[in-house]
């Protein structure tokens, strides 16, 4: 009776990768198209090197991954999201 041992609590992982549930932001705010003109609103969805955040690591679903995928494509087109962020390398110079 006093004992708690219960399956609720999961056994300690061993430093792996933990899946936390994340909820898809787009969803969750109900958007049903997304705006590629809207830079800040990909912003986040794109790694600090300009690539395109991998679904694992922003929580969102397939449909929007896909949405957002697209829209940042299309950001990138007009200039509005870089391809790749070689500014940020400038201080290291060769030869
Ligand atoms: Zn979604």
């Amino acid at each position: 009776m006093a004992q708690t041992r219960d399956s609720k609590t999961r056994r300690p992982s061993r430093g792996k990768y933990i899946p936390k549930r994340k909820i898809c932001s787009f969803c969750r705010d109900k958007v049903e198209h997304i705006d590629y003109k809207d830079a800040a609103k990909l912003r986040p969805y794109i790694t600090d090197r300009g690539k395109i955040s991998p679904r694992r690591k922003t929580g969102t679903c397939a449909r929007h991954q896909r949405a957002l995928t697209n829209a940042i494509k299309r950001a990138r087109h007009l200039a509005l999201l870089p391809f790749v962020t070689s500014h940020i390398q400038q201080s290291v110079t060769t030869g």
